[in-house]
């Protein structure tokens, strides 16, 4: 039988569209019917196990699945056999300690013979043993951020991305002790032919981010600015130069990071670059 690599992503939740989205721009044709469990991708020897992200580790470690993708913070707190390939550049949040509005916190010595609810026991005890406090954890695996309230415990710990969650129950977040996006983990123990197919998945996966990042960028130039315009976006190897109609101009074609682009034009534009067109990349092979 033909070697598949078994890719587990969340079922459904925050990482399930990323995720999806990711694989499907790496060229994957998926087909998911609701409430599927399973499904082998048409065009690459992969098949998709669709689990609960929290469980993702243990499959890992019991080589069910061989590679997953989850938050880095469940990654983390499950601390089963499984390496960390790829940061994903998704789900982005962090997960913080905090307490109700009210208290005086003053650091976190603070938390001292305290309660903390929270879903990441492991992380949270870490965290504490470092920092030299003892304190009770106080395992709950949702609505965490109720448990002050209700008098379940002083402090939580769980994730946050804006803070509204926390506003909302009348918390303040005091501590971050942990940032985390999504993540690609593997088994340590693929053998030869499924570490073939998952460096071809990464290879992929680069190709679709640094696109994401670089956008193709077309100019208008008079021929004595190529230099200077070269000089400041180099692209790939050098920008193409094509001879405009219009004697003494040229039209100089490039890759521009997405990140510098405002920072750029302006100084293209002093040079006497005209018509600047920029344009999305698709795929990028470095
Ligand atoms: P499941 O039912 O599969 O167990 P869940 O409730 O544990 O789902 P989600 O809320 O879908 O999980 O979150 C999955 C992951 O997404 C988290 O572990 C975290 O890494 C990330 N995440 C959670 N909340 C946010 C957020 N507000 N912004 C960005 N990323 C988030
Ligand atoms: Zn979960």
């Amino acid at each position: 039988m033909k070697t598949n690599l078994r890719i587990a992503i969340q079922k459904s939740g925050r990482l399930q569209e990323g995720s999806m989205a990711l694989l499907k721009e790496s060229g994957l044709s998926i087909s998911n019917g609701r409430g599927q469990l399973k499904t082998q991708v048409r065009n690459f020897p992969v098949e998709i196990l669709f689990l609960r992200d929290d469980d993702i580790p243990q499959y890992i470690e019991d080589q069910v699945a061989d590679v997953g993708i989850v938050g880095e913070n469940v990654f983390i707190e499950k601390n089963k056999q499984n390496t960390l390939v790829k940061k994903l550049d998704f789900a982005k949040c962090r997960l913080s300690l905090a307490v109700s509005k009210s208290e005086n916190y003053t650091g976190i010595s603070w938390l001292e013979g305290k309660n903390i609810a929270t879903s990441y026991p492991t992380i949270v005890s870490q965290y504490l043993k470092a920092n030299n406090i003892k304190a009770g954890i106080h395992e709950i695996s949702g609505s965490v951020e109720i448990a002050p309230g209700i008098g379940l415990a002083d402090a939580i710990c769980d994730i946050v991305s804006t803070g509204s969650t926390l506003l909302i129950n009348g918390l303040k977040e005091v501590e971050v002790i942990l940032q985390s996006e999504a993540v690609m983990i593997a088994s340590p123990n693929l053998n030869s032919d499924k570490n073939e197919i998952l460096d071809q998945l990464l290879f992929r996966l680069d190709a679709v981010n640094s696109a994401k990042n670089n956008k193709y960028i077309l100019l208008n130039c008079p021929d004595e600015a190529i230099e200077k315009i070269t000089s400041v976006i180099p692209g790939m190897k050098s920008p193409t130069v094509m001879p405009l109609s219009r004697k003494g101009w040229s039209s100089l074609h490039s890759v521009v990071n997405e990140n510098d682009f405002w920072n750029k034009i302006d100084q293209l534009k002093s040079f006497g670059a005209e018509g600047i067109l920029v344009i999305p990349i698709e795929k990028m092979i470095l």
